[in-house]
């Protein structure tokens, strides 16, 4: 089974269901499958081969969906990137990638326009030709219905999809379709995903969990995906109770937002069978909160990464009861955890170590980098990077990402810790710690602040806050109130951007 024989398959079975909707529009398993035949053949007119790797830049569209599915059927690779990337990040992904065509969405093209003097490469995009783009339309009026078979198995190689990079340059991570489809499965299978599911999709299509947890689970099962471009909490809210979904994937911060909508209560809400939120942490407090506002005790949450495809842990609705916060206590189907030492040992309960994972979903490889590869995969597992304890119970709690924790005068801060604990200030809306050079100790521990609420002496408050609450060595010693945190696409802070700011702020206060 190939994911493009999914598509086939469902077209078979329900050909007048509909598959995606999107704001007005709506297109059939059937007119998707016919679609899909139509690009696949123009593409391949135009030379797109086996093993040819093809970028989609574009949002959540009917146009995204088609082009996916068209490159797979050709055999070829499928690259999604963010549809929010700047030129110098494309340019990066299109060498690293040896990407043959581009596939590009009308209102975003021209960002790229300074690159489409490269010839080597087929730019395409949806709307009309223009500016040395051919037009996605026109490939597919004059593409032909004829089913295309792609006859490539489990472990050819499907997709390459690149980190959010926000630990530095963004990784091509190499997935076969034995990866996507085991990831798929168990989505499909701890979420109970079927036919009737009506999944909305507002986060990039082009990361793993959207993709691949969502999006081909429910390709798995037959199921209608509802699509948004972009994110607000009206749009989510307004968009669940029009199409009663069933399932969403959203990252921390669009729960935080759409819990403070004043108007979420005017919304129905109750078709939602799972709340599905991971991709970065969220505190006791936070899942609290968005539970109360949601009216619901129905979330849960996935921790994974891109590399484990993005499989990994998952606390499930009814464990949220007890352990919310936690990641959870199991591995995910086809996944296994453990909890080790630099050595590689598992550490007694209660003890922080890297969490490392092993499973079907976990990565072919990083692409053309084989000594990173080695590093990260060992023995069949996965170093995650990230740092986690196991409770009592056997349930585990993320500390931290290791590249984030703060080495300040030889002792370990996990700006996790901090962050929680400054997040209760009532007059605090949002933060995130960094850690600083700093001649002495190495580093030092430094606070972005949003706030809410005026606080008239930020330091004096914040270290008056967090007395008692956190060690005296974690209390950060330098404050700056910002109005929003940088994030990526995904939700998460950038916060090599904090640290350079940081170490900015710092030169212009000594100069
Ligand atoms: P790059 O590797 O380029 O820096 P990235 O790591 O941000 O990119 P992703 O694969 O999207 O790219 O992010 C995975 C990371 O997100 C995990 O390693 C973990 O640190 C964090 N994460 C994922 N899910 C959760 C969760 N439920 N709770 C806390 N953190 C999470």
């Amino acid at each position: 089974m190939n994911i493009s024989e999914l598509l086939a398959r469902n077209a078979r079975k329900f050909p007048d269901k509909e598959v995606i909707i999107e704001g007005e529009t709506a297109l059939t398993y059937a007119e998707l499958d016919d679609s899909v035949n139509r690009l696949a053949s123009s593409l391949a007119r135009l030379g797109i081969q086996t093993g040819d790797k093809v970028i989609l830049y574009m949002p959540n569209t009917q146009e995204f969906i088609i082009s996916y599915f068209a490159v797979l059927r050709l055999g070829a690779i499928v690259v999604p990137i963010n549809a929010r990337l700047t030129a110098e990040e494309v340019k990066y992904i299109i060498h690293h990638s040896e990407a043959k065509a581009l596939i590009a969405y009308d209102c975003i093209y021209k960002a790229l326009q300074s690159l489409v003097a490269d010839n080597n490469i087929l730019w395409i995009k949806t709307g009309d030709e223009q500016d040395g783009w051919l037009s996605f339309a026109q490939l597919l009026e004059k593409g032909t219905s004829k089913s295309i078979v792609c006859t490539l198995d489990e472990d050819d190689e499907a997709a390459i999809l690149y980190t959010s990079g926000t630990t530095g340059r963004p990784k091509g991570v190499l997935f076969t379709y034995r990866n996507i489809l085991a990831v798929a499965v168990m989505m499909a299978l701890e979420t109970k995903m079927d036919a009737k599911s009506r999944i909305l999709h507002m986060m990039p299509l082009s990361h793993s969990a959207p993709l691949h947890l969502f999006f081909i689970a429910g390709m798995y099962v037959g199921a209608t995906h509802v699509l948004s471009p972009t994110f607000s909490p009206e749009v989510l809210l307004g968009l669940t109770a029009k199409h009663q979904i069933t399932h969403f994937f959203g990252a921390p911060v669009a729960y935080l937002l759409t819990a403070k909508h004043p108007h979420i209560h005017h919304y129905d809400l109750t078709s939602v069978k799972y709340w599905v939120y991971g991709g970065a942490p969220l505190s006791t407090n936070e899942v609290k909160f968005i539970q109360e506002k949601f009216r619901t005790n129905r979330l849960m949450c996935v921790y994974g990464l891109t590399e484990a495809g993005p499989n990994g842990t998952y606390l499930s609705p009814e464990e949220h009861a007890i352990k919310a916060g936690s990641i959870g206590r199991q591995a995910a189907l086809n996944c296994e955890v453990k909890i080790v030492d630099d050595h590689g040992r598992e550490v007694p309960v209660g003890e922080v170590g890297e969490l490392i994972l092993s499973g079907e979903g976990t990565m072919k490889g990083y692409y053309k980098d084989e000594e990173n590869t080695a590093e990260t995969v060992k023995d069949g597992w996965l170093y995650t990077g990230d740092l986690a304890r196991r409770d009592e119970d056997g349930y585990l709690w993320m500390v931290d990402r290791k590249k984030d924790m703060i080495i300040s005068g030889g002792v370990n801060i996990y700006p996790k810790e901090v962050e929680d604990a400054l997040r209760q200030h009532p007059s605090i809306a949002d933060v995130a710690v960094v850690g600083v050079p700093h001649p002495e100790w190495g580093e030092t521990v430094k606070a972005f602040v949003v706030i809410s609420k005026p606080i008239e002496n930020l330091k004096q408050e914040c270290k008056r806050f967090l007395e008692g609450k956190i060690a005296d060595y974690k209390i950060p010693r330098l404050y700056e109130a910002i109005a929003e945190l940088p994030r990526n696409a995904t939700g998460k802070i950038l916060k090599q951007a904090l640290k350079n700011r940081g170490i900015n702020n710092e030169i212009v206060a000594r100069g």
